[in-house]
């Protein structure tokens, strides 16, 4: 893993800047900052500035944990493409397919609210339903490791046996046959007509893109992490604003740059910079 924001990692990112490619980001802890309480998670000036600029020029999507109408709540028009429930829901994927997550998930919140309701009172774990998957939550829980066996307690017995990922004081729970954030790009990759693609998360359900190895795909972790399959780091999660300004700024100067992305990336008129 290397730093990004060096003269190679820069020279990668004007790669990239030369093809027709995707924007990608995780929301919570990539483009907007880690907050004690889940629903409070928004997008800073600076960032949110960057990124409406570059969603003007190219194909640009957020792939979250989050559900999608979530997500729209906290991006609203910024940013065309929203990806929700770790890459299973959103236009991509087949509506007998969704239905079949849908169906996995609210069984297994059944059985958990039938069987373990009081308990999970007890301890202050919640348990968000996404619809497509659930998230169990402790970040506000003081008996950390309590909560932890609560929720294994509860994952063992859900049929059938989901796919855990692992978060930021979060265990969340998917389908095994959902897609996850790796299939997912690769799909709206091939949708937008993207042959390369800028990938950047902070957790571990992005390993599921930084693990595709593929090098069409630039993949940057926010955080440097021992065992990450992404090929960047950035060093905190502020320093996206800068890495946004670059891909814009360095973008507008080249003459190569943007050529063929609006009409799929852009929803609106390139504005000018005296905005
Ligand atoms: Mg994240």
């Amino acid at each position: 893993m290397d730093y990004l924001l060096t003269e190679k990692g820069k020279l990668d990112l004007e790669a990239i800047l030369k093809d027709r490619s995707l924007y990608a980001f995780d929301f919570d802890g990539t483009l907007a900052k880690i907050v004690q309480e889940h629903h409070a998670a928004r997008l800073s000036r600076p960032i949110r500035f960057w990124l409406e600029k570059l969603a003007k020029r190219a194909p640009t999507a957020i792939i979250s944990g989050r559900s999608v109408e979530d997500l729209r709540s906290r991006v609203g028009t910024a940013v065309p493409h929203l990806i929700g429930n770790h890459g299973s829901e959103g236009p991509h994927t087949r509506q007998e397919d969704i239905q079949q997550v849908r169906e996995t998930s609210s069984g297994w919140l059944e059985l958990i609210t039938g069987r373990f309701q009081d308990e999970l009172i007890r301890s202050g774990v919640t348990v968000e339903n996404k619809s497509y998957s659930l998230s169990f939550h402790y970040r506000t829980v003081e008996q950390r490791d309590e909560a932890r066996a609560l929720i294994s307690r509860i994952i063992a017995e859900l049929s059938p046996p989901p796919r855990i990922v692992l978060g930021k004081s979060v265990v969340n729970v998917m389908s095994p046959t959902a897609s996850h954030k790796g299939t997912a790009l690769l799909e709206y990759m091939r949708r937008l007509d993207c042959s390369t693609a800028l990938y950047v998360g902070d957790d571990e359900t992005d390993e599921d893109v930084f693990a595709l190895r593929d090098h069409r795909i630039l993949t940057v972790r926010v955080g440097k992490k021992k065992g990450s399959a992404a090929r960047y780091f950035l060093k905190r999660q502020t320093e996206i604003t800068e890495m946004l300004r670059l891909l814009v700024e360095v973008g507008d100067q080249s003459i190569h740059t943007w050529s063929g992305c609006h009409e799929h990336g852009a929803t609106r008129p390139v504005q000018h910079p005296n905005e």
